[in-house]
Parts: structure tokens; sequence; C-alpha cells
């Protein structure tokens, strides 16, 4: 299933942009109930106007407030990057730390935020359990737990170390463009074979196709063996079994 997915999904990455640590950070902490499509829009603006953690200590709300305000619940997160910003700046001399340990203990950063900063910020290996990742790992069986912590520790002891960033962001891309939550592709999936949950979802082959998503729909659906319906129909007369 490691190398179907490697396969699947060889565009796998981290889908919040950002250029250093800090900013992966704020990314994070702005991703919480939003899209990374949404925080992407508005962090160019934050990252010009905030460039360093002292920034975020000394913002004034009112305006952090308003430039993150379409990402959502902004009144906590405008509290969580100005705590971040003080308590970097204290304890860290304005550099973020990179250790589990450490970042959990900033405000604003949780442990999948933290092994998100971790895996793509600083090239430590860190298994991310969002909740695309919980929902596929249970469904394949490779654990049955619920609790974030426990579903990291579980799929760690599976997978090797130095591939545990990568596979987070496969699994996490397989969730979000087959494995839906409501209705997963499994007719159009590349790993309906391994698959304990297949099923689960339709399994004709265009209903199926149809649910799957992304900018990489094509690569997905060749990968399961299904036509691509969005290719342009053959020409007259043209024979699509010709050598
Ligand atoms: S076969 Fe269905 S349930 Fe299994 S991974 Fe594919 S889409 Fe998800």
């Amino acid at each position: 299933m490691l190398r179907t997915l490697a396969a699947t999904h060889p565009d796998a990455h981290c889908e919040l942009d950002f250029t250093n640590p800090l900013e992966l950070a704020v990314a994070t902490v702005l991703s919480a109930q939003s899209t990374d499509k949404l925080v992407n829009s508005v962090t160019p603006a934050v990252f010009a106007k905030y460039p360093t953690a002292l920034a975020y200590a000394q913002a004034d709300r009112a305006e952090l407030e308003e430039m993150i305000h379409s990402t959502g619940f902004f009144r906590n997160k405008a509290n969580s990057l100005i705590g971040l910003g003080a308590a970097v700046v204290e304890k860290h001399d304005g550099v973020l730390p990179h250790t589990l340990e450490e970042l959990v203990a900033l405000p604003g950063i949780g442990r999948k935020t933290a092994n998100v900063i971790l895996g793509n910020a600083f090239d430590i290996p860190g298994i991310t359990v969002d909740t695309h990742f919980g929902r596929l790992v249970r469904r394949w069986g490779w654990t049955q737990e619920e609790d974030p912590v426990k579903v990291e520790h579980a799929v760690g002891a599976l997978v090797p170390k130095r591939d545990w960033t990568i596979v987070s962001h496969e699994v996490i891309f397989h969730g979000r463009r087959v494995c839906h939550a409501r209705k997963p592709a499994c007719g159009a999936c590349s790993l309906s074979a391994d698959c304990p949950a297949y099923g689960t979802g339709p399994t004709d082959l265009m209903k199926a196709a149809a649910l799957v998503k992304g900018p990489s729909r094509p690569h997905l659906l060749a990968m399961a063996g299904v036509p691509d319906d969005s290719a342009p129909p053959a020409a007259p007369g043209e024979d699509q079994d010709a050598p």
C-alpha cells in the first residue's frame, strides 16, 4: 500500500505556502477549521507585514484580526499568533524551536501542528494525524485507534521513520482527492485491491470516477485503470485501439 500510495501521489507535499519555519507555524495556526487554499490567499500579506516573531508579539490586534478574518476563528487565531510571537521571543531568542516538546509548549501549537512544522520546515520526520489521515488508516486497518496520538504511534510503528512526513502527505492527498469521508471513490481507487474497506463508496467505475478530484485527476484515474472521462473524444473514424 505504501508503494501504491507513492506511485499514486508523486506530487504529495505540504499544501500550505511558506518560506521559513515561522511562516509555516503561522500558516498551520491559521489552517485550523479552514482550507489550505484560503490560508494561502491571506498569508502573503501577513508574512510581509509580520516578518519576525517580534513583529507578531507587537502586532496591533485589530489589524491582525482584520488580515486573517476570512480564515475563521480570527480572534482565537490572532491571540495564538501574538502569544506565539511573544513566547518565541522570550524563550527562544526569536527563533522557532525544532523539537516536539518545545513546539507544543508554544501558544496555538498542538501536536499535529508541531509535526507539520518538524516534517516540512526542519526535515525531521513527523506523522500528521488530521481528520483525513485518521479516517484512512482506520479504513485500511492500519490501526483501530481513534485518539490522534495513539494513531500517530501505531502508524509510526508500521512505516519506516524516514518516510513519516511524505507518507502523511500521501495519505492526506488520497483522503482529499479519492477516499472522501462520505463517498469514497472505491471503483476508481488505486488501492482497491488491498483495501479492506473497498465498497464503502461506489464501485461502479464511472460513478466512482466522478468522485475523484484535484489537478492530477487523469493520473489518479490511470493509476486505478479507469478511462479518463475528461479526455477529448476520438476523432471520427479514428481507431482508438490502433497500435
Ligand atoms: S477502496 Fe475505497 S475505502 Fe479503500 S482506500 Fe480506496 S476509496 Fe478508500
